[in-house]
C-alpha cells in the first residue's frame, strides 16, 4: 500500500483523531448491538495508538439519522462495548463538535480514549462541509482513518478532515486495502472470482472490471438469471432484468473475446413460490416453467463451480449463489463457501460484502477464509476499480 499508516508516524504525546467503523446492527425494539464485528475490529488500531503515547478521540456514524440528534441513535452502547472490549475507561460526550468537545479532547492524556458523538447528526457530515472539517480537525493532532467501510463516502469525517491534519491509515484499513487491494492488483494465478447476488444492475461494473483481471468468473443468484435470458432461455417467474440484457450479452462477448471463463449456471433449484416452505425442484436452466422461479444454483452447477475453483490460488467472492436465507435455498451458498473454505492454506480467499459475509458467518466457516471484509460498499467499489475518496485524502509513503 502507498498510503502512510499509523507505523509511519510519532505518536507520542499526540491527540489521534480517529474516524472508525462502528456503524453496528442495532436490535430494533431494545437497542442492543446485535453483531460487534466492526468494533472489535477498530480495536487493534485503538490499542496501538494508546500503547505508543497516544491519546484517542474517536468519531464514526451510526445508522442514518435524518441530519439531526436521534436518541436512538446515539453511540453509547458502542462505547459501553468498547470499554468492555479495551478493558479501559471510554469517555463518551453527547456532541461531535462543540466547546465541549473541544476542552474534553484537549484535556485528554495519553492513554486516554473519548467517543464524539454520532458524527450524522451534523447536517455537515454528508455535505463534507469544509467548516465541519476544520471543527473536527481542532480535536486532534493528527487524523487516522480506519473507517474502510465508510471509505468510499467523501465526508467531512472520512475525507474532508484529512486535509486539515497529517492523515494517515489506521490498521484495519491496511489491511483490508492489502487483501482486496493486493488481490486485484496482483494476485497469485489462477485468480478465481464468484459474482452472485440478486441483481446484475447493482454489479455490472464490477463484473467490467474483473473480467480485465480474472482468469475465470463464475456467476450466481438473481444476477445469473438476466446472463441466462441473454442467451434466449425461458425463466418462468424468475427475478429478470431486461434492460441489462443488452449489457449481459456485451459481457459475454467481451469474456469470449477476451479468452476469459464466464461461468453461469445450467441448473437450478426453483419454486413455485418466493416461500421457504414452496414446493421445489431442480430442472435444467433451459425448463424454467410458467410460474415457476430459480432462488438457487443447482447441484450439475455447484459441481462445475467447485472444479473451476479447486485449483485456484486467489479467489474473490461477493454475492450469495441464492436466496440463502430460506434453508431451501441455500444449498449453492453453502456448498461454495464450503468449496473456498476447502482451499485454507492453499489459496487466497476473500469474502466481500453484506450479505456474503452473513451467510459465511452463518454458515460457521468465517475463520477458514483468508479475508473476511468488513466494508460491502466500500469492498464493491475496490471491485468495481474505483478509488476510495477516504483512502486517496491520506498521505502517500
Ligand atoms: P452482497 O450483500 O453479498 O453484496 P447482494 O446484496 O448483492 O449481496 O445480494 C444478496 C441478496 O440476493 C440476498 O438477499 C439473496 O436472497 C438475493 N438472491 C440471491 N439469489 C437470488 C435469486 N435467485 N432470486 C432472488 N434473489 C436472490
Ligand atoms: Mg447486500
Amino acid at each position: 500500500m502507498n498510503k502512510k499508516t499509523i507505523r509511519d508516524i510519532d505518536l507520542q504525546g499526540k491527540r489521534a483523531l480517529v474516524r472508525v467503523d462502528f456503524n453496528v446492527p442495532l436490535d430494533k425494539a431494545t437497542g442492543q448491538i446485535t453483531d460487534d464485528t466492526r468494533i472489535r475490529a477498530a480495536v487493534p488500531t485503538i490499542q496501538y495508538l494508546l500503547e505508543h503515547g497516544a491519546s484517542v478521540v474517536l468519531m464514526s456514524h451510526l445508522g442514518r439519522p435524518k441530519k439531526q440528534a436521534d436518541d436512538k441513535l446515539r453511540l453509547d452502547p458502542v462505547g459501553h462495548r468498547l470499554q468492555e472490549l479495551l478493558g479501559r475507561p471510554v469517555q463518551k460526550i453527547n456532541t461531535t463538535t462543540s466547546p465541549e468537545a473541544e476542552a474534553t479532547a484537549h484535556a485528554l492524556k495519553p492513554g486516554d480514549v473519548l467517543l464524539l458523538e454520532n458524527t450524522r447528526f451534523d447536517p455537515r457530515e454528508e455535505q463534507n462541509d469544509p467548516g465541519l472539517s476544520e471543527d473536527l480537525a481542532r480535536l486532534g493532532d493528527v487524523y487516522v482513518n480506519d473507517a474502510f467501510g465508510a471509505a468510499h463516502r467523501a465526508h467531512a469525517s472520512t475525507e474532508g478532515v484529512a486535509h486539515y491534519l497529517p492523515a494517515v491509515a489506521g490498521l484495519l484499513m491496511e489491511a483490508e486495502l492489502a487483501a482486496l487491494g493486493g488481490a486485484l492488483d496482483h494476485p497469485e494465478r489462477p485468480f478465481v472470482t464468484i459474482i452472485g447476488g440478486a441483481k446484475i444492475s447493482d454489479k455490472i461494473n464490477v463484473i467490467e472490471n474483473l473480467l480485465t483481471k480474472v482468469d475465470a468468473l463464475l456467476i450466481g443468484g438473481g444476477m445469473a438469471n438476466t446472463f441466462l435470458l441473454a442467451q434466449g432461455y425461458q425463466l418462468g417467474d424468475s427475478l429478470v432484468e431486461p434492460e441489462s440484457v443488452d449489457m449481459a450479452k456485451s459481457l459475454i462477448d467481451n469474456a469470449h473475446t477476451n479468452g476469459k471463463h464466464l461461468l453461469l449456471p445450467v441448473d437450478a433449484i426453483i419454486a413455485d413460490a418466493f416461500a421457504p416452505d414452496a414446493n421445489t425442484n431442480i430442472v435444467s436452466v433451459n425448463t424454467v416453467p410458467q410460474g415457476w422461479r430459480i432462488l438457487d444454483i443447482g447441484p450439475e452447477t455447484i459441481k462445475h463451480y467447485k472444479a473451476a475453483l479447486a485449483g485456484a490460488k486467489t479467489v474473490i467472492w461477493n454475492g450469495p449463489m441464492g436466496v440463502f436465507e430460506m434453508p431451501a435455498f441455500a444449498e449453492g451458498t453453502r456448498a461454495i463457501a464450503q468449496a473456498l473454505a476447502d482451499l485454507q492454506t492453499k489459496a487466497t480467499t476473500i469474502i466481500g460484502g453484506g450479505d456474503s459475509v452473513a451467510a459465511v458467518e452463518q454458515m460457521g466457516l468465517a475463520d477458514k477464509m483468508s479475508h473476511i471484509s468488513t466494508g460491502g460498499g466500500a469492498s464493491l467499489e475496490l471491485l468495481e476499480g474505483k478509488e476510495l475518496p477516504g483512502v486517496a485524502a491520506l498521505q502517500d509513503k
